[in-house]
């Protein structure tokens, strides 16, 4: 039976159990005093190995094998199954707020962490853009109150600034100290306006221990390709317009001046959603130099080309960067397996099919990005790890343990370890299954990869110790989302 409804309050099987739970007088979502992950294969970027896990009080208390469960303890038998720890994905866009123009498609928190589960991630990262005249403690402050109101999954948060010169010392000290991390879109004309100010943003927000994310794309070349393009009539999301109003040159120049400000400041700079060789291979030279640059690769670009903006429907796939060639795909996997590419994540937003495919978006007002949270790591499994393009540990580092260390989070997430938070995904690594709209979970409500088939799937997801997803169902409400506890990042 497939859950199509995804607010708790309207399924009426919440409503009965909760009122049942409060008759008791027990707290909803109360976890078993042990639980026991019996017999799986505990996978870590590090290796693997046959056994059971103990989980107490949210946390791992022990591995080993042939476990002896204490009394009352409930037991999941993992025979045949992958023990992984829980996927982080720092990229996720959420509107928290409704307002009219936000519309209806776009997630919150709450639909975001159950699309998270059913996709194997327990921490979701998202981005709070910085408001004109309100400084960037109120503006956070008041977005950690709705992340603990409605966050299922555990979340982080990342500080968008797009006027630098209103951001002080003391913000960068307060986003320190509050464990925030900086975006920045190169692509925004007011990058360039603002160069020299974001550049020394950068550098103070690096010597102090913040970790910079970037949107690498020049936004000169992008602006007056698409204004040429507009006058040309070539505006329409149709054909190969949207691929060429991004061209790859763009994404180029603006990772090359990344990894120069990275060299001249020293800070240690995160490049979101890398698409193309031409870019992969700057971020490589740069790491062969021991620059501090980290690299995300955004999971649609492993799995689509350019070619899919000639359907009927090709405006689905919009996002930014464009999708790119074949080459450019071939180029990106040999960048995962050969450990170039740090994080592998979504860059999620949770738009309708009508949002998509609204004759209203063009190459200029396009909506990017789509909801992909429930689709990523299957398909990384399924098109990578059982091609044999990378190996199942490689997996695990780029959806997990690296994002954990780039984030501070790790070791108390992205592992299983002794004393982390038991955030555990059991893994059916031979079950196929089609990717079907009605079966996601996001307030999008269709995926790009309806009919895709896909082997290998989370069949239960643990967030610090509760079953918080198993067969299909989300088993958890919203307000047990906790913010992450963040220190410096570290190198993966
Ligand atoms: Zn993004």
């Amino acid at each position: 039976m497939v859950m199509r409804t995804t607010r708790w309050w309207s399924n009426p099987s919440w409503i009965g159990r909760g009122l049942l739970l409060m008759l008791a007088g027990i707290a909803i979502a109360q976890q078993p005093a042990e639980l026991i992950i019996r017999n799986g294969l505990i996978v870590t970027s590090a290796g693997r190995t046959t056994g059971d896990l103990r989980i107490r009080n949210g946390t791992i208390a022990e591995i080993g094998p042939n476990l002896t469960p204490a009394a009352g303890a409930q037991v999941i038998d993992a025979t045949g199954k992958l023990v992984l720890p829980g996927g982080i994905d720092p990229h996720v866009h959420l509107t928290p707020v409704r307002t009219p123009a936000t519309g209806p498609g776009a997630d919150d928190f709450s639909s975001a962490s159950r699309a998270a589960f059913a996709g194997g991630v327990t921490t979701i990262g998202t981005f709070i853009d910085q408001i004109p005249n309100e400084s960037a403690s109120v503006t956070l402050t008041r977005a950690v109150e709705i992340a603990q109101k409605q966050a299922i999954a555990d979340v982080i948060l990342h500080y968008t600034v797009s006027d630098p010169t209103t951001i002080t010392p003391s913000d960068v000290a307060m986003m320190v100290d509050r464990q925030f991390t900086l975006k920045i879109f190169m692509m925004r004309p007011g990058f360039d306006q603002n160069a020299a100010t974001f550049v020394n943003l950068i550098r103070s927000a690096g010597s102090a221990g913040l970790l910079t994310m970037l949107h690498c794309e020049d936004a000169a070349i992008l602006t007056t390709t698409r204004q040429r393009m507009m006058d040309e009539g070539r505006g329409a999301l149709q054909g190969q317009n949207f691929a060429d109003a991004g061209p790859v040159v763009a994404e180029e120049v603006a990772t090359g001046r990344a990894i120069g400000i990275s060299e001249v400041t020293g800070a240690p700079i995160f490049i979101v959603h890398m698409s193309s060789e031409r870019s992969m291979r700057l971020a490589e030279s740069a790491r062969s130099r021991g620059l501090p640059v980290f690299t995300e690769v955004r999971f649609i670009y492993l799995h689509l080309t350019r070619d899919r903006f000639n359907q009927p429907d090709g405006q689905i796939y919009t996002g930014a960067p464009p999708l790119r060639t074949q080459g450019d795909q071939d180029y990106l996997w040999g960048a995962l397996a050969r450990g170039s590419a740090d994080v592998v994540d979504t860059d999620h937003v949770g738009y309708t099919r009508a949002e998509k495919m609204d004759p209203q978006n063009t190459i200029v007002r396009s909506r990017n990005g789509a909801n992909y949270l429930q689709d990523q790591i299957p398909l990384l499994y399924s098109e990578g790890v059982r091609k044999g393009r990378i190996t199942l540990e490689r997996m695990v580092a780029m959806t997990s343990t690296n994002p954990a260390k780039l984030f501070g989070l790790y070791p108390r997430k992205g592992t299983i370890a002794t004393g982390s938070d038991a955030d555990v995904v059991i893994w059916d690594p031979n079950l196929s299954k089609k990717i079907r709209d009605e079966d996601i979970l996001s307030n999008g409500r269709f995926s790009i990869f309806n009919g895709w088939e896909v082997t290998g799937w989370p069949v239960v997801t643990i967030r610090r110790g509760d079953v918080v997803y198993q067969n299909g169902k989300i088993a958890a409400m919203p307000g047990t989302g906790r913010i992450a506890p963040r220190t410096r990042w570290q190198k993966p």
